[in-house]
């Protein structure tokens, strides 16, 4: 019963919208205040306590701290399902409706970070680790972050991958968040005519660049757990006539393991041919964050049925909790993928994550 409440509440928060006929809710607008006003109402329902700060976050609260944190975020991406972040907050609600356990279950305002191309805002902010930059950015004074403490945090969230459909099971229990690492490369040769530069006289940027790719996509198949793309390549200049001169591309790597990562990107940046200049400009890293072991066992304690490891390889709220409590995630399976108006869950998979998270609550 409570996992139908979970799909038509889910179904509801997604009318909440800046773009009619599509989930689209970043922070800062009607749209989102709407979504966290409904919240808001079911917390009070569930005898939690609602307060909010100036982000926009919305926690409900009961009982003495350190309380067990269950949270997740209600911001989307544009053009988006209705479960990323969302499932995570309406079963956090169903746990507090099950139990009278001390409880905070949080929704944040900014994951996905669509409105001002941002990183996790909404739990940099509950947490008091934003920059003053960041508050003027939003508008807002943020004053006394609303986090005091927690005994631990979970977040529900359905898997962004394929690997749960896969595997055929309904729930995983994630084992890390991958670190990763972002590079712009440019690839240095020589323009050159097409019809007049012999073939054993050229440098050819792009023959360089695709035999990197490939070493790219060959590396992360030989080693374990590791994933590697190249998801830009521009040809400035590029004519159907022309040697390539020059290429630009992107390249994203990631594990579970920071060594694992930092050895992969050092055998890449070995990856040459003579004759073609490479230079790499780092754009983004950030590293692995660990799931705390203890919780991670009762996680999987509490699950009544199958269940698989698996680690996350995309970041969640719970990136930014981990600095400051243990944490702990369980994926759901998404018959849809994530982040696109496909995203589906079952209401079979829905009660087992219910259940699964409301016994862990009890065991914290
Ligand atoms: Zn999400």
């Amino acid at each position: 019963m409570s996992a139908r409440r979970v799909l038509e509440r889910a179904d509801e928060l997604a009318t909440f919208t800046e773009e009619p006929g599509r989930i689209t809710r970043p922070l800062a607008t009607p749209a989102l205040a709407g979504a966290m006003a409904r919240v808001r109402e079911w917390m009070v329902e569930a005898d939690l306590e609602p307060v909010s700060d100036a982000m926009g976050n919305l926690v409900g609260r009961r009982g003495p701290g350190p309380r067990l944190i269950i949270g997740s975020h209600l911001d989307s991406v544009a053009d988006a399902g209705r479960y990323d972040g969302i499932l995570g907050v309406l079963i956090g609600l169903e746990v507090a409706a099950a139990t009278d356990i001390p409880l905070e279950v949080v929704a944040f305002a900014d994951e996905e970070g669509l409105r001002f191309q941002s990183t996790f805002l909404g739990s940099r902010a509950y947490v008091g680790a934003i920059t003053p930059e960041e508050e003027a950015m939003v508008g807002i004074e943020l004053g006394e972050p609303l986090f005091d403490g927690a005994s631990g945090y979970l977040e529900v969230h359905i898997e962004q991958g394929p690997v749960l459909v896969a595997e055929d099971v309904p729930l995983g229990v994630v084992t890390a968040i991958f670190g990763q690492s972002r590079f712009n490369l440019a690839f240095t040769g020589e323009a050159a005519h097409a019809g007049t530069t012999p073939m054993t006289m050229r440098h050819d940027a792009l023959a360089a660049a695709a035999e990197f790719v490939l070493a790219v996509e060959r590396l992360a198949h030989e080693t374990e757990g590791l994933v590697a793309t190249v998801g830009e390549l521009h040809i400035p200049h590029g004519a159907c006539n022309v040697v390539p001169g020059r290429v630009d591309l992107t390249l994203d790597v990631r594990h579970a393991d920071d060594v694992v990562r930092a050895d992969a990107v050092a055998t890449l940046q070995g990856v040459g041919r003579p004759g073609i200049d490479v230079s790499w400009a780092p754009i983004h890293h950030h590293e692995a964050t660990p799931v705390s072991p203890t919780l991670r066992a009762k996680l999987a304690e509490a699950i009544d049925g199958r269940s698989i490891e698996l680690p996350s390889g995309a970041g969640h709220d719970a990136v930014t909790m981990a600095g400051l409590t243990d944490i702990a995630i369980l994926f759901v399976r998404s018959t849809g993928g994530s982040h696109n108006p496909g995203e589906a869950v079952t209401e079979g998979d829905v009660a087992l994550a219910i259940d699964a998270a409301t016994r862990f609550a009890c065991s914290i």
